[in-house]
């Protein structure tokens, strides 16, 4: 029999060994933005066309190349950053195995320019399936230029299993800001089809981080900072008032490396014990710098993964940090969080708008003598038109939404006989301001108010985006909102449903949108703040449910505009609501299948009294 092993060809062997570098464009990226980095860059810029898929260009200023080393650095386990086994161990550059460009150089085509500063002129080479295919002499501006384009265009099962441009392009963001932070002395640049989303001045970590996160951190960030022989750990903590139900916010890195590791995530979340509710997610950028034999970084190939020498010190140390700086923040607190917490302690702010506070508004001049001219608000679409107290700004949602609910259905709501029947008898009562006792002849109906109306808004929504969009009101004072990246381009995913949902925004230059207008149940005032839910909400629910888009979108608009648990209802509301959810396809559980009333009859309850 005739011998079978054979030696894979060079190109064979890089193009399997790429997919362990090399899954998606988000990969290459962060290899090629930490060769900028390591190549002592202090401009890296970069560019992608369809989420990477089609071109992934990085330039940068840093040391460039020469014409051996140009031809070199495809090889595998071609490096510049060791020579021996040993300086593994010391390693202070982000790159060291010698395998990315050789992996990219297997999966897509590119081409590499550059050029040191003591060349007269620089190199340029074109590789194609691990083929040098063109190397010529080329004037260049110091520093490399990178460009691979059509990744996978050799391997189209990878190629097919790569995720939409939006999903790509949010793995993308991600490894950019990782590297972004952890080098804010640099300056950083993406565009994405021609627009720029991206351009981080070089500067301090806390601009950084503002840059990176969002604004609303500027004022709330405490800066963290423990130096012992064994370790360093810096950067910044959110105040315990920007945790967030959505996980995203928090990054670690190990000596510039950003890492993951529930491990550390749970020495902070300990810290924060008390001080945020157990459901919410502090952020924060910490660095921890030890001497790199403490650190096996190598256990990874994308490096991710790291070992301590003794991880339970890291923990404890990570810990002290934290805690030190919160309580040195609670001491002495800044001016922000003072103004914050006499805000929040408002009568308005805390209290729900009770009806006898509504018909007080409603008897007073300011309500009487409101001409539709002075409406904030014009409502298109739909016949629904409230007025608005603009005195206290303060209207009771529930009573809107409820009103809205009147107007916006014009069919009447298909009830079966047994509903009806079941509906008829009894008047509702309002349990712990969050549920609705409903007694009918032969039994009592316990419906959680916050889930029924999740249920109803969802049936409503989902008809909405399948054909008459829910009704909006336009703004007469649009209003505007300054996004961090990452939500510019979620937004941007989600405009065209949110659209049908009420919501009219409008992109407005580079990180800004306009909210032209809003569903016709929602406050003024509060447009900003729903649509920052909305993407907060909508984050939190897809990482940890992965639905289609829609079907995520239409879940978090209903969680988020259901009338939430505290707030009164009156008897007409109770009906209403009730009267709805009976009328729903599903009436029993909320999108997510929470239930939404439970049912108690009442020969139940008289065997339950034997
Ligand atoms: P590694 O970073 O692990 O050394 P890579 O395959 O990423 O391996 O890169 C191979 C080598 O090519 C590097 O060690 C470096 O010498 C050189 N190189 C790669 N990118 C750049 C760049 N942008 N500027 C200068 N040199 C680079
Ligand atoms: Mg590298």
């Amino acid at each position: 029999m005739a011998d079978r092993i054979v030696l894979l060809p060079d190109n064979i062997a890089n193009q399997i060994a790429a997919g362990e570098v090399i899954q998606r464009p988000a990969s290459a990226v962060k290899e090629l933005l930490e060769n900028a980095v390591d190549a002592g860059a202090t401009e890296i810029k970069l560019f992608l066309n369809d989420a990477g898929k089609a071109l992934i260009q990085v330039v940068d200023n840093g040391a460039g190349m020469s014409e051996t080393d140009a031809r070199m650095c495809f090889e595998r386990h071609a490096t510049s950053k060791i020579r021996n086994i040993d300086d593994l161990f010391h390693i202070r550059t982000m790159g060291f195995r010698g395998e990315a460009l050789a992996s990219i150089a297997a999966v897509a085509q590119v081409e590499l320019r550059t050029r040191r500063e003591q060349d007269e002129v620089g190199t340029c080479i074109e590789i194609e399936n691990s083929l040098v295919k063109k190397q010529t002499p080329v004037a260049a501006p110091v520093g490399t230029s990178i460009c691979m384009k059509n990744l996978f265009f050799n391997v189209p099962a990878r190629r097919n299993f790569l995720k939409s441009n939006a999903a790509e392009m949010r793995h993308v963001i991600d490894e950019f800001i990782r590297v972004a932070l952890a080098f804010p002395n640099i300056f950083f640049s993406l565009t994405s089809n021609g627009q720029q989303l991206f351009h981080l001045e070089a500067g301090s970590l806390k601009q950084r981080i503002v840059q990176l996160l969002g604004n609303n951190y500027s004022a709330k960030l405490v800066s963290v900072k423990e130096n012992t022989d064994y370790l360093n750990v810096h950067g910044f903590i959110g105040k315990p008032e920007t945790a967030k139900k959505t996980r995203g916010d928090q990054y670690f890195f190990v000596n510039n490396r950003f890492i993951r590791s529930a491990y550390l995530h749970h020495a902070i979340m300990q810290a924060y014990q008390d001080l945020i509710s157990s459901d919410s997610f502090p952020a924060y950028v910490l660095f921890i710098d030890l001497d790199p034999t403490q650190v096996d970084v190598n256990v990874h190939p994308t490096k991710q993964e790291i070992k301590f020498e003794d991880e339970k010190i890291v923990y404890a140390f990570v810990q002290a940090a934290v805690k030190h700086s919160l309580a040195q923040f609670s001491i002495t607190p800044t001016l922000d969080f003072e103004l914050d917490a006499s805000i929040q302690g408002l009568d308005a702010v805390q209290k729900p708008f009770t009806e006898r506070e509504q018909s007080a508004t409603r008897s007073s001049t300011i309500f009487q003598t409101f001409t539709e001219a002075n409406q904030a608000h014009r409502i298109v679409g739909g016949e629904w038109a409230t007025v608005k107290n603009e005195s206290s700004g303060f209207v009771s949602l529930t009573k809107q939404l409820m009103q809205l609910e009147e107007t916006a259905m014009p069919e009447p709501t298909q009830l079966t006989t047994h509903q009806q029947a079941t509906l008829t008898t009894g008047s509702p009562t309002q349990v712990f301001n969050t549920f609705i006792l409903l007694p009918t002849a032969e039994k009592f109906y316990l419906v959680h108010q916050q889930a029924a109306h999740e249920r109803i808004l969802y049936e409503r929504f989902e008809a909405a985006t399948l054909g008459r969009a829910v009704a909006t009101q336009n703004s007469l004072f649009p209003v505007s909102v300054e996004l961090a990246p990452q939500d510019v381009v979620l937004l941007a995913e989600l405009l065209p449903d949110l659209q049908k949902l009420g919501y009219t925004i409008e992109p407005f230059g580079r990180s800004s949108f306009v909210i032209q207008g809003t569903p016709a149940d929602l406050l003024a005032g509060n447009e900003k703040a729903a649509l920052e839910s909305i993407l907060e909400h909508y984050k939190h629910f897809s990482s940890e449910l992965k639905l289609p888009r829609r079907e995520m979108l239409l879940r978090t608009v209903a969680w988020q505009q259901a009338i939430k648990p505290g707030t009164v209802l009156t008897e007409k509301e109770m009906n209403q609501l009730t009267e709805d959810l009976f009328a729903c396809r599903q009436p029993n559980a909320t999108p997510s299948g929470r239930p939404t009333y439970v049912e108690f009859s009442k020969n139940q309850l008289e065997r339950m009294f034997l």
